[in-house]
C-alpha cells in the first residue's frame, strides 16, 4: 500500500514574489496534530514524485488542508509547485509529524510563537486548537498586566482604550468581566456607543 495520498488543489492565493498558499482536499484517513507537518509533492516525468517537507497551516478540525509557500528562485520543487492551478493533483504523505505540539509543552499561562517567514505556518494551525486558549489564556495576561507590559501600553482604561471581541460565548462572557473591570462600558446594542463591542450573533440566538 502506498504511504502517499493524491489530493486535488482547490485554490490557490499568491500573496507577493515570494509566497503563496494553496488549499487542496484531505484524506478521511489523514489525522494529525497541530503544529505538524508533512511532505508534499508533485510527480516527475522520471516517474518518482519530489517531495519537500510542509508544515500544514489549516487546524486538524477543518476539512481542507491548507499550506504556505516560499518561492524559491530555482528551487527544485517551488519552481514547479507555485504553478499549481486548482483541479491539479498534489502528493501527500501519510505520516505527518513534527515537534511543535502543545501536547509537549509544560503547562504555561503564555505562549509565545516566534517565527519568521513561513515559520508562521504551523502557528496558524496551533491558534486554532481550542486546546491552546485552555492552556494559555489571553484573560490572565489582561489581568495580571502581563498583556500591556509586553506590548509597552499603559493597562487598559476607559480615557484611551477601546475594543471589539469575537469569539465563544464563554470567551465573551469572561473578555467582557476583564474589560468591564477596567472601567469599559458595552455598547448596548447596535448603533448605540460603548467603549467596547462584542459580537453579539453568537450570543443572541
Ligand atoms: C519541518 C519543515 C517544515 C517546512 N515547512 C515549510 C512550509 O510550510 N512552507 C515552505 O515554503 N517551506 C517549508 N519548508 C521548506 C521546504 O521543505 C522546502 O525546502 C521549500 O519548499 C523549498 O523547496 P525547493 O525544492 O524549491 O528548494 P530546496 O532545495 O528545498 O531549498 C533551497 C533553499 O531555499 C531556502 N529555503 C527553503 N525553504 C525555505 C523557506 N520556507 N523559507 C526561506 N528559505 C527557504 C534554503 O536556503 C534552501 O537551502 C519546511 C522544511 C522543514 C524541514
Amino acid at each position: 500500500m502506498s504511504n502517499m495520498n493524491h489530493e486535488r488543489v482547490l485554490s490557490v492565493h499568491h500573496w507577493n514574489d515570494t509566497l503563496f498558499s494553496f488549499k487542496c482536499t484531505r484524506d478521511p484517513g489523514l489525522r494529525f496534530e497541530n503544529g505538524q507537518f508533512v511532505m508534499i509533492g508533485l510527480q516527475q516525468d522520471s516517474g518518482r514524485p519530489l517531495m519537500r517537507a510542509y508544515s500544514i497551516a489549516s487546524p486538524n478540525w477543518e476539512e481542507h488542508l491548507e499550506f504556505f509557500s516560499i518561492k524559491v528562485p530555482d528551487g527544485p520543487l517551488t519552481s514547479q509547485l507555485q504553478h499549481l492551478k486548482e483541479g491539479d493533483e498534489i502528493i501527500i504523505s501519510k505520516k505527518p509529524t513534527g515537534t511543535l505540539v502543545l501536547d509537549d509543552l509544560n503547562p504555561g499561562k503564555h505562549l509565545y510563537l516566534l517565527s519568521t517567514g513561513t515559520g508562521l505556518a504551523p502557528f496558524m494551525s496551533v491558534i486554532q486548537d481550542p486546546e491552546t486558549y485552555e492552556r494559555f489564556r489571553l484573560t490572565d495576561l489582561m489581568r495580571s498586566g502581563k498583556l500591556f507590559s509586553d506590548i509597552g501600553l499603559p493597562p487598559i482604561n476607559p480615557q484611551d482604550d477601546r475594543a471589539m471581541i469575537c469569539g465563544s460565548p464563554s470567551m465573551l462572557d469572561e473578555t467582557s468581566e476583564v474589560l468591564d473591570s477596567f472601567g469599559l462600558k458595552i455598547s448596548p446594542r447596535m448603533r448605540e456607543p460603548g467603549d467596547y463591542l462584542i459580537e453579539r450573533a453568537f450570543v443572541e440566538k
